[in-house]
């Protein structure tokens, strides 16, 4: 019997619902249940967490496990008892993490999602060391693991798949006669791939070859195998999967489905349930194949059935299984109000699914809409490069039964280099979609990171963005609308001015102590008075994502204060002149500031200089009621640079941490714009580095291939420009 807790509203329904009956009956006994009583968790952040979450709510006794550099993190504090794995690649060390589990009596070890989640070999290891594998069976992670071979099952089974060539014979020349067949573009996939990985879109017969080398070369790096398939490739489709569940009885179900068409660089940054402007009937039968695709490999526990759905035809074809629990898996479990993680433990202790295919359907009917959006330090004006450091400032938005975080980080943690730089997963559910569109953007403007560059800007101008918000999405999305998601913002003088009065505060506190801020206080607020800086200040912004680059300048935005009183001020911006009065209050580290014409509230984090080898550099982060904005400060010394006046504007800098794979060019060359000069890798991911201009000749090789080195560093010299 399903019990319902909460209030009268359906999607109140809470994780209660499916608690097991410990009192086990003789039917669950004749299902040979072998109820779990403690589990090892061999993943990280997030998922570790909230596997944990469900684990201790059904009194399951949980270990965690970390390595060096995430010693600190929060998902080794999240269980009573955690373990050392060692080097920062030990999540996939099989032998140590079998052997913790042995040594502590761990029952089942649940892989989350990445590392050995869809690991065949270590599954079985499992299953011969007498621990049960939260996850499918090896042949089924086997059979579906192969992007190859689950095509062939899929085409027995009857679902039709995308038109390529997924055979054994890897020759270039072979490769390259069967993208002609299929008719460019075709899509470069390797076989093993995930996560986007090892997987290049070829435009015609001439890029063919450079293409498979590159994505080759990222399969080897992600997955050590760098077999690859080819097919068709869709130029307006749409991804939509379908959550499956199956148990040890042969049963199995669709639990609606996802559309995940917000993508870049192929992975996921926007999901939602159900999949908006979809047909019911086409709907139905996603649901239809996708339980097809789980019983024709004997499936168990979570699965996601992956389809491309073509816009300009209707028609739709099996992409692959995921043989695991998705990021995304949240999104299902709002529009549903069941917990997966539960269901895949259920499963795992050997019971039936508890609900038929029609009640999934009838509590879908009632749960509206629900959409995930994935937080990253990531810069998305940057191609989306990952972003690591130190969380100077994290505040969240509120959560509710509506509004959920899933999340690894919390403020003054470190976004490792090291691993996948996703902070955080912002879930909302709606009574409609525009419901749960309007309430995440709310959220979005609520959440505010300082530290590593996010994506949450980029993240609330997609939601209202037009098509987004009218459900006309597919995965070519982001570049399509790039004018309207890329828009620079300018800081306006109210943002400039509060940056400046912040920094002279800052200059002045860091000259005479804290007390210095607060001479007069009222009702918990500090009139802000700096001593000693009655004379007028100059300070130099410039907007954190215009960045010097050989042969430009940025806009340097120039700001004049000075103290008249306690907390007044007069200001001299962009040709107009201000009178203000500014107070601060130190809890919520906000700034108010009267203007003449409006009052402005900011919270404003300052950090020290991030730029190497450059003093003074401030970075200040707004969050005002225009938005959020970085800014640099700048010194004398840093305008120069900024101006392409000193030497280093020669010079092409690392974007990120990361390890040179191949040096493309050598002392003396003349380069073209866009030529390939470099080749680097951070977090598995490979990116090319480009020449920034026409004609440039290289003058010196800073860093040669194989070497490890931070953000900002010098890689390639060139000769001067004349
Ligand atoms: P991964 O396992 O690396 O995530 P998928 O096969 O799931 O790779 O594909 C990831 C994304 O790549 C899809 O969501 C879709 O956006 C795009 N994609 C995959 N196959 C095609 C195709 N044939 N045509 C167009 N886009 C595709």
């Amino acid at each position: 019997m399903l019990v319902r807790h909460g209030t009268r509203r359906s999607h109140a329904v809470t994780y209660h619902l499916l608690r097991p009956r410990h009192n086990s009956t003789n039917a669950t006994r004749a299902q040979n249940v072998r109820p779990l009583e403690s589990i090892l968790i061999a993943n990280r952040g997030e998922i570790a967490i909230r596997v944990n979450k469900t684990a201790a709510q059904h009194g399951i006794r949980t270990t965690t496990l970390y390595t060096d550099p995430d010693a600190a993190a929060q998902h080794a504090h999240s269980s009573p008892r955690s373990f050392n794995l060692g080097p920062t690649a030990a999540y996939l060390d099989q032998a140590k993490i079998l052997r913790l589990a042995k040594d502590h009596a761990c029952q089942a070890i649940h892989p989350g999602y990445g590392f050995l989640s869809e690991n065949a070999e270590f599954a079985r290891k499992c299953a011969e060391a007498g621990i049960t594998f939260i996850g499918p069976p090896p042949n089924a992670i086997e059979d579906m693991g192969d992007k190859a071979r689950s095509k062939e099952i899929m085409t027995a089974a009857g679902v039709l798949c995308v038109p390529g060539y997924h055979g054994s014979d890897q020759s270039p020349d072979k490769l390259a006669d069967e993208a002609e067949k299929i008719g460019y573009p075709v899509l470069i996939k390797a076989v093993r791939g995930g996560g986007g990985k090892g997987m290049r879109i070829v435009q015609n017969a001439n890029e063919f070859q450079d293409m498979l080398d590159s994505a080759r070369s990222e399969a080897r790096n992600s997955f050590g195998n760098d077999e690859v398939l080819v097919e068709k490739y869709i130029t307006t489709p749409r991804h939509i999967e379908v959550q499956v569940f199956a148990d040890k009885y042969g049963n199995s179900l669709a639990l609606g489905e996802r559309d995940c068409s917000i993508q870049r660089r192929h992975q996921k940054i926007l999901e939602e349930s159900p999949a908006p402007e979809l047909d019911d009937s086409i709907r139905k039968d996603l649901w239809a194949k996708a339980r097809a695709a789980a019983e024709a490999v004997n499936y168990e526990g979570a699965g996601t059935v992956e389809f491309i759905f073509d816009n300009d035809t209707g028609k739709f074809y099996f992409m692959e299984m995921n043989t695991r629990l998705q990021v995304e898996h949240p999104v299902t479990e709002m529009v549903t109000g069941l917990d997966l993680v539960h269901w895949q433990i259920m499963v795992a202790e050997g019971r039936r699914l508890p609900l038929t295919q029609d009640q999934v359907e009838e509590q879908i009917k009632s749960r509206g809409h629900a959409i995930e959006a994935r937080i990253y330090a990531e810069n998305p004006d940057k191609g989306f490069i990952p972003d690591s450091g130190k969380l100077s400032h994290v505040r969240l938005p509120a959560t509710s039964e509506d509004i959920r975080i899933d999340t690894g980080f919390v403020e003054g943690d470190t976004v490792s280099s090291h691993y996948d730089p996703m902070i955080a997963k912002l879930i909302v559910r709606g009574e409609s979609r525009e419901d749960a569109v309007r309430k995440l953007a709310v959220a979005l403007e609520e959440y505010e990171v300082a530290g590593p560059v996010t994506n949450i800007d980029f993240l609330k101008r997609c939601c209202v963005s037009k098509d987004f918000a009218e459900g006309r999405v597919e995965t070519g999305y982001i570049p399509k609308h790039h004018d309207e998601l890329f828009a620079k913002r300018v800081p306006t003088p109210e943002v400039l001015i509060e940056a400046a009065v912040a920094s002279l505060i800052r200059a002045s506190r860091d000259v005479t102590g804290e007390q210095a801020l607060t001479s007069t206080r009222t009702n918990g607020f500090s009139w802000l008075a700096p001593q000693g800086s009655l004379q007028q200040r100059t300070f130099h912004f410039r907007a954190d994502d215009d960045e010097p680059q050989p042969g430009t300048s940025p806009t340097i935005y120039e700001v004049q204060v000075q103290q008249l009183s306690v907390g007044r001020y007069y200001a001299l911006c962009q040709g107009s002149a201000y009178e203000i009065a500014s107070t601060y209050d130190a809890d919520l580290k906000t700034y108010t500031t009267y203007f003449p014409h409006t009052r402005h509230t900011s919270r404003i984090i300052m950090t020290d200089s991030s730029e190497p080898g450059v003093p003074g550099t401030a970075q200040i982060h707004l969050f005002t009621p225009q938005g959020s904005f970085r800014l640099q400060s700048a010194t004398p010394a840093w305008i120069a640079k900024a101006l392409g006046t000193s030497e280093k504007a020669n010079s092409l800098l690392s974007p990120m941490p990361c390890k040179i794979l191949r040096v493309d060019v050598k002392p003396g060359d003349k380069v073209k714009k866009d030529q390939t000069l470099l080749v680097i890798e951070s977090m598995k991911m490979e990116t090319v580095i480009r020449s920034p201009g026409e004609g440039l000749v290289v003058k010196r090789i800073v860093h040669g291939q194989g070497e490890v080195v931070g953000s900002g560093v010098e890689l390639v010299e060139f000769e001067e420009v004349e």
